[in-house]
């Protein structure tokens, strides 16, 4: 554990997959720890938590879960269950919790999604496998209490960031964002298109990082990596990355032949990645194509049981 700015505590757990770690933060309050995000709900989990808030000491007031990503709410029960202390989650993020988590049927809904566009029968199968690895170790706290941005938690500021997730948020006080990964330092944070996720991502993220621009906290504490000293110029380096993004994309789309997200995919992340990265890969240019649509510069053509895009 390490102490940084403000008596804020950085936990750091260990995550079975890319980038190998999570950071959680305990935040100092008046009644106590804010817990913000849990990590991997690991077999080991309580135990490395019992650990973690007996080296911090005191007790824990609340637990706030930035988004339902596996490696931030893995472990919410855990930690309920360990310090009593309620569990608060974004609106928005609860009910896609619920809807991915809580849904015995969300893999053949995956699997639907990615023949829709183009994955060959014998990819769709690891790519919903590879989703799954996780089921077992996500255990987040039924019914939490249910926050918005612009709510306050203890003098922390709810702030909206949209596009890793589309229902993440943020804390922020005294200059102080304790980001998620909606801002992360040598990583950039995956914005994709998913079955039932807002319409344009990656419009949500160009705008929330704009927010963050605006914002201009002195320093951010992200989900993972480094601790990031300048959000905004970072943000700014985040758009940036997108705008080429957004270029290679259309100089990959073909007038005569009508391509699938995945087909684009393979021109766009290379042919050889392994299944996990695949999926990233797919709902990465999915969400950069559905902007390109939005924008006038691409159209999306729906017929045949899939969907395809050409330049505009
Ligand atoms: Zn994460």
């Amino acid at each position: 554990m390490a102490e940084l700015t403000g008596g804020i505590r950085q936990v750091t757990l260990p995550l079975p997959t890319r980038p190998g770690h999570v950071h959680a933060y305990l935040l100092p309050g008046d009644d106590g720890w804010i817990v913000v995000d849990t990590g991997v709900g690991l077999p080991d989990a309580k135990d490395r938590w019992r650990e973690e808030l007996d080296a911090a000491g005191g007790r824990v007031a609340a637990i706030f879960i930035t988004h339902f990503h596996p490696d931030h709410i893995g472990a919410a029960a855990d930690v309920h269950e360990l310090t009593g202390a309620p569990v608060y989650q974004g609106t928005l993020d609860y009910a896609q919790c619920e809807m991915v988590w809580g849904n015995p049927a969300w893999s053949e809904r995956l699997l639907e999604w990615f023949q829709l566009h183009g994955a060959p029968p014998d990819v769709t199968g690891e790519l919903v496998g590879q989703s799954s690895i996780y089921r077992p170790f996500i255990r987040y706290q039924r019914d939490p209490v249910l926050m918005r941005e612009g709510e306050r938690l203890d003098g922390w500021e709810l702030v909206a960031a949209p596009g890793h997730a589309d229902g993440q948020l943020c804390l922020l006080k005294d200059g102080v964002l304790i980001a998620a990964d909606h801002v992360l330092g040598r990583i950039t944070p995956t914005v994709g298109l998913w079955p039932a996720s807002r319409p344009d991502p990656l419009a949500d993220f160009l705008a929330a990082l704009d927010r963050t621009i605006e914002l201009d906290p002195r320093v951010a504490l992200p989900g993972h990596g480094d601790v990031i000293e300048s959000p905004a110029v970072r943000a700014r380096e985040l758009q940036e990355h997108h705008r080429v993004r957004l270029e290679e994309t259309v100089a990959t789309l073909e007038d005569d032949r009508p391509q699938t997200g995945y087909e684009l995919s393979l021109a766009l992340f290379g042919r050889d990645l392994k299944p996990a990265s695949r999926r990233f890969a797919v709902a990465e240019t999915l969400s950069h194509l559905e902007r390109l649509v939005n924008a006038g510069a691409a159209r999306r053509h729906e017929d045949g049981g899939s969907v395809t895009y050409t330049p505009a």
